[in-house]
């Protein structure tokens, strides 16, 4: 058997009719940007946020560097963000023309130390916190948020990876300023291309989003400041709300995978699977398992029997040559830096099949003790 890491052609097999329907819908009317399946998908994303206001934008990486601008971060100003996530979640504070903080992350759950976020907010060394709801699992935020609202810091929570997950009932969105969403491909809702949206509660962050995602465009020909160009094409909007529809189907059927995996881990008790926090609802968009030093040795077994695995992350960010000499670290990052030697990743999308999943549970029970 032969187990791809991801693929999108299953899916797209499952909803071709809709998705075809859809691009023969706005390639007949035209309006491929700014069209009103845009304002639709808004009002949508935003009703599954329970927030009132989304703004779509070109990607996820747009709409952390459009959060972030819109909040009046820049230039001397310096951003916390977790040193074990994808690159995008620090490199847009780069793009926003701050300096990344760099914190290192507890070995659980994989997230970024409270403590050293708390340090660093009620110091004053920091003017925003990025808060990286990593592998599809929310980070509490409920000591975070009253320190930073006391301190005058901002918080963007980067939920690329967390659209359908909760904590304690409540989606990303309801303890920051800003949450960013990412429709990469590769993600639990993803267009065919690039794409991401912002969801706030403040209107008049709204407002400032709309119009840096497209030129500073104040209406009537108007710039009023320097902006982007990063729009979600229309068709990519008609495409993402049939996708949407599937989101809870989705979730429930990596959720139901994931437990497969944890049983076949726990049955063998030497790998461990990925923990639940309390109160957490997982999307499992990754399924990460802390494997320990046989880490190499687990991922060509698996290759050996066809099944596709990868490392999230392979490098700590604070240690990538894109951030030398424009980053700082908060301590020294012990903890990121033997995690990321022992973490794997298994394959994870709705569409495996019994036969598959029974399939790579059995090749992790023959992995020799
Ligand atoms: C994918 C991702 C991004 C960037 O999103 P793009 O749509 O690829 O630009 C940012 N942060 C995290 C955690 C991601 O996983």
């Amino acid at each position: 058997m032969k187990i791809p890491f991801m693929t999108l052609a299953r899916q797209f097999a499952a909803l071709k009719p809709e998705i075809m329907a859809a691009c023969e819908s706005v390639f007949s009317h035209g309006r491929v940007l700014s069209g009103p399946e845009v304002a639709a998908f808004e009002t949508n994303l935003a009703g599954f946020f329970g927030l009132p206001h989304a703004v779509a934008v070109g990607s996820g990486t747009d709409a952390l560097v459009l959060a972030l601008k819109a909040l009046g971060i820049g230039a001397g100003d310096r951003v916390a963000v977790t040193s074990l996530s994808f690159v995008a979640s620090a490199s847009a504070i780069r793009l926003a023309g701050a300096t990344p903080v760099f914190v290192d992350v507890e070995p659980i759950y994989g997230q970024a130390q409270e403590a050293a976020l708390l340090e660093l907010i009620n110091d004053g060394r920091v003017q925003a916190v990025i808060i990286v709801h990593i592998f599809g699992q929310m980070m509490d935020l409920s000591r975070i948020r009253p320190a930073a609202l006391a301190r005058g810091v901002r918080i963007v929570e980067d939920a690329a990876q967390a659209l359908g997950s909760t904590r304690f009932g409540v989606a990303p969105g309801h303890n920051s300023d800003a949450t960013c969403v990412s429709f990469d491909p590769m993600k639990v809702i993803g267009a065919y291309g690039s794409g991401g949206a912002v969801l706030t509660s403040d209107p008049a962050l709204r407002e400032r989003l709309a119009r840096l995602r497209y030129h500073g465009h104040a209406g009537g020909r108007v710039y009023t400041e320097i902006g982007h160009n990063s729009q979600l094409p229309t068709v990519q909007a008609a495409m993402l709300d049939i996708k949407m529809r599937q989101e809870p189907a989705w979730k429930q059927r990596r959720q139901a995978i994931a437990a497969r995996y944890d049983a076949a881990l726990n049955a063998r008790g030497d790998i461990r699977p990925p923990a639940v926090q309390e109160g957490n609802v997982h999307n499992y968009h990754k399924y990460v398992m802390t494997v320990g030093p046989r880490r190499d040795e687990l991922a060509v077994w698996l290759k050996e029997r066809g099944i596709d695995t990868t490392v999230h992350y392979k490098y700590p960010l604070h240690t990538q040559p894109c951030f030398e000499g424009q980053s700082e670290t908060c301590g020294a990052m012990p903890v990121v830096t033997a995690l990321v030697k022992d973490v794997l990743s298994l394959p994870m999308f709705p569409e495996l099949t019994d036969a598959e999943v029974d399939y790579v549970c059995q090749a992790l029970e023959d992995f020799p003790a």
